[in-house]
């Protein structure tokens, strides 16, 4: 299963409901993401290491790549 992680997740704005498609850093996370829709600076839910992960239709690729831990998650705090 090499080369198999997605790079682009389709954003939803929890606020106006739009959507856009958005390539994804392999390397980093995305805290801030603003809506080109209605402007709205979206922001990871508690427990999301990401917007990709909160908005998105696909996980952040530290998430795909799937060793258990997130790229910015801290083992053992919940
Ligand atoms: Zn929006």
């Amino acid at each position: 299963m090499t080369g198999s992680v997605t790079t682009t997740s389709t954003i939803t704005c929890p606020r106006c409901g739009g959507c856009s498609t958005e390539t994804m850093p392999t390397d980093a996370c995305v805290f801030f993401y603003q809506c080109p829709h209605c402007q709205a600076m979206l922001q990871p839910r508690p427990g999301d290491c990401c917007v990709f992960c909160s908005y998105g239709d696909v996980r952040c690729p530290p998430k795909q790549t799937g060793d258990g831990a997130g790229c910015c998650e801290v083992p053992g705090h919940e």
